[in-house]
């Protein structure tokens, strides 16, 4: 008889297709380690395979979550640097082509083969996760699991603005979407010593505007936002806008917003087509610079800002609630009612 665990799965591409199954223990290959999950962080990218609007393939099925923490249960017999006891937490990269020209850079999470987590591979939201020792950070005894699970979105947002971004001290900074991402955007704008962080949103944002300003933004804002960074300084625009949320007309705001030769930073992406035209870009010599994923050097970075208290995750985290009670944290992520929902199996 094969032991089982309760498991997240998303079994199709139909909306809702989502359920807690029982499911078969994972094997491990002989250079992974057997991960019992401590938490597991609920992602926008969970809420989108749920609700069948995502726009990259799923292996289904496949078990949901590729923000996680927790405790090495069991080594293959070549892992040679973590150990049965060991805490860590998971990048996100769980296939790659080692030798793609690409990973050979260190640029792993470009490799156009890269299947993560949670789509590719079965993920975490359930009891024990099988995952490359190569995924693998050390977390020391002072971080729990749920701030701990929250790693990869601080890696995304620190990819984003201190490696893709050029934030200078005194900058003013324009964060377009309040989602967990453009508020750890905002955090790390703030870290690079922006002057002046602004996060927008709509009117339906309230609660997660409110946690922006916890966070440190300066201004907060629901409309109006155009009106507001007319009158701002010279009249000229922000430095740097991040586009942190999942439509694309947003970027038209960017374009509107960031002053000549400034920078927007796009983080957040939708499958839909721009409705309007780029010629701003070019009229206002602005930079555009995509931004996706993250790799070793940011994850062992955005651990140690963790570790000391400079990232601070409690206004993010607005519940932890165990996996059978899924259901209720995707509705509230979704609904803008819950910034993160952190599950624990
Ligand atoms: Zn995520």
């Amino acid at each position: 008889m094969t032991a089982t665990m309760p498991g997240l799965v998303n079994y199709s591409r139909e909306p809702f297709s989502v359920e807690l199954r029982e499911v078969p223990l994972p094997k491990i290959g002989e250079r992974d380690v057997l991960l019992r999950v401590g938490a597991v962080s609920v992602c926008g990218s969970d809420l989108h395979q749920w609700r069948g609007s995502h726009s990259w393939p799923v292996n289904y099925p496949c078990i949901l979550g590729h923000e996680f923490a927790g405790t090495v249960a069991e080594t293959g017999a070549r892992v040679s640097c973590f150990k049965e006891g060991d805490r860590v937490v998971s990048e996100t990269a769980a296939v790659i082509d080692e030798s793609s020209p690409l990973s050979r850079c260190g640029m792993y999470n470009l490799d156009p083969t890269r299947r993560g987590f949670g789509y590719g591979v079965n993920g975490a939201m359930t009891e024990y996760v099988s995952v490359p020792e190569r995924c693998l950070h050390r977390i020391p005894e002072s971080v729990s699991f749920d701030k701990a699970a929250l790693t990869e979105p601080c890696c995304v947002a620190y990819n984003a603005v201190c490696m893709n971004g050029r934030v200078r001290p005194g900058d003013n900074v324009l964060v377009l979407g309040p989602g967990p991402i453009g508020l750890l955007c905002a955090v790390m704008a703030k870290l690079s010593g922006a002057g002046r962080v602004i996060v927008a949103g709509l009117p339906a944002d309230h609660f997660r505007l409110s946690v922006a300003g916890d966070l440190g933004a300066n201004v907060t804002l629901d409309n109006g936002i155009v009106e507001y960074i007319n009158q701002l300084g010279d009249g000229l625009g922000v430095d740097v806008a991040i586009d942190a949320s999942g439509a694309s007309a947003t970027l038209q705001l960017a374009l509107q917003t960031v002053r000549p030769a400034g920078q927007i930073i796009k983080v957040g992406w939708g499958p839909q087509p721009m409705q309007f035209s780029l010629d701003p870009l070019v009229q206002k010599n602005v930079t555009i610079s995509g931004s996706f994923s993250h790799n070793w050097p940011v994850w062992e970075r955005v651990i140690s800002m963790i570790v000391s208290g400079q990232i601070n995750l409690d206004p993010i985290i607005s519940r932890v609630a165990p996996l059978p009670q899924w259901l209720a944290c995707f509705e509230k992520m979704e609904r803008g009612e819950y910034v993160k929902a952190v599950l624990t199996p």
